[in-house]
């Protein structure tokens, strides 16, 4: 399993200088490099049927792909010709290739859903603002080290380093990313643990979820929970607009212009952390109380360009289901991902059709007369598909005060929460609900 701790670091105004320095370097190296791949496509490629009124490659056609091996065999030849490169630690340019590599490979490849990525971009000036070394702390890490609160690294210095966390037991470390954020310097370190965490076995569940995410509460769950809507984005759109107008005022460049794009940054920043905070809240209170968590697989993507999309944006629940999905995982709980294909039009009592527009809050059954949040209606529907899917299903409900069947599902229901009984799929006939 790997993980990524983040820690504030404290360098001093020279060490700033040198890191910005370094920033700006790797980045006109990066531009270099990937001009290079992109000239090498342009050389040796063009129509079959006719000839370019316009260009033809001129010189010699390499024949090789300028590959990583290649661009990370030159780095010699670009230290020669710029020294400046000599000041940067060597296994830093070669990760900086890599990533190009990344991206390049990400271009081309399409990955297992056969999406492939946009080409890789140009990086203007400031866009630069991480770079890697890819070992800390061990024996052939050199000085790069961290160690009692505080940072070395080669060329860089030691540096205090605000460990306000210790790194998780039986964790090894990998690699060290310095990076510039709005508010300051800080190091990622990944780590990495070999063991992998085994969820619970499936006999063994026994709390089950099931979750609606939507845009009028943040979550409904199958029990009748819900969780607010924050609109982290949303109450501070004002005050953001306004110190935007005043960027846009301000002369293009200038220091004054580049003070208060540091403070719209910041805005940014923190409407980010506010949220990945609630997210991380909601996460470990559902992994504490539940085995195994049902969601909805959205397709975020098609949403986004609909008239919601602010609102989309605002509640991210892409960035949710994948901190869930980590949390879930470091402590053996099941996730399990849904088609979110009729789980709001389903009966989850008896399974007729319901068809309803987003305004109706309501679900009301027209055959066995359930009556029902929406959005609760679903959230059943979706856990049990996922107790369908990994070989469970609700064979009885029994409610701890010894409510009926019948009354399963109904809101405002006095009594206290209802309490699942999960029963292999074999031992118990499904339909007898
Ligand atoms: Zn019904």
């Amino acid at each position: 399993m790997k993980l990524t701790h983040i820690y504030r670091i404290k360098p001093s105004t020279e060490q700033v200088a040198i890191m910005d320095t370094w920033l700006e370097m790797l980045r006109r190296h990066f531009n270099y490099a990937l001009g290079q791949r992109f000239d090498w496509l342009r050389r040796t490629r063009c129509q079959i049927d006719r000839c370019s009124l316009i260009s033809e490659p001129i010189g010699d056609i390499p024949n090789l792909f300028p590959s990583y091996n290649f661009q990370a065999g030159e780095l010699k030849t670009t230290k020669e010709l710029f020294p400046i490169y000599k000041e940067i630690h060597a296994e830093v340019q070669q990760q900086n290739l890599k990533r190009l590599d990344k991206a390049w490979q990400r271009c081309i490849k399409p990955d297992k859903s056969g999406k492939r990525a946009g080409r890789p971009r140009f990086k203007k000036q400031g866009e630069m603002r991480s770079f890697t070394f890819p070992r800390i702390n061990g024996p052939k890490a050199g000085v790069n080290k961290i160690e009692a609160g505080v940072l070395t690294l080669s060329k860089i210095g030691s540096m205090p380093v605000i460990m306000h966390r210790p790194f998780s037991h039986g964790f090894e470390l990998k690699t060290a990313t310095i990076v510039k954020k709005a508010d300051g310097w800080y190091i990622a370190i990944s780590l990495e643990d070999d063991s992998v965490p085994s969820p619970k076995p499936i006999d063994e569940i026994k709390t089950v979820i099931g979750i609606d995410l939507g845009l009028k509460a943040f979550l409904v769950t199958s029990v009748g929970e819900s969780v607010e809507v924050q609109q982290h984005y949303r109450k501070t759109q004002k005050h953001l607009a306004r110190q935007q107008k005043r960027l846009a005022r301000k002369t293009s460049g200038s220091r004054n212009a580049q003070k208060q794009k540091e403070k719209v940054c910041r805005i940014h920043q923190r409407i980010g952390r506010k949220r990945e905070n609630f997210h991380y809240n909601i996460a470990h209170q559902l992994v504490k109380q539940y085995d195994l968590i049902a969601v909805e697989d959205l397709n975020i993507k098609g949403l986004r360009r609909t008239r919601l999309a602010k609102s989309i944006y605002d509640v991210a629940w892409g960035k949710f289901l994948t901190i869930l999905e980590a949390v879930a995982l470091r402590s053996g709980v099941h996730l399990v991902k849904v088609s979110p294909h009729n789980t709001t039009v389903d009966c989850s009592r008896c399974g007729t059709k319901v068809p309803k527009t987003l305004a109706v809050r309501l679900h009301e059954c027209t055959k066995c007369s359930l009556e029902m949040d929406r959005d609760e209606n679903a959230a059943i529907n979706i856990l049990h598909k996922a107790l369908n899917a990994v070989g469970l299903t609700v064979s009885a409900y029994r409610r701890l005060s010894g409510c009926t069947p019948d009354e399963v599902g109904i809101p405002n229901c006095e009594f206290g929460k209802l309490t699942l009984i999960l029963t292999d799929i074999a031992s118990e006939d499904v339909t007898s609900l």
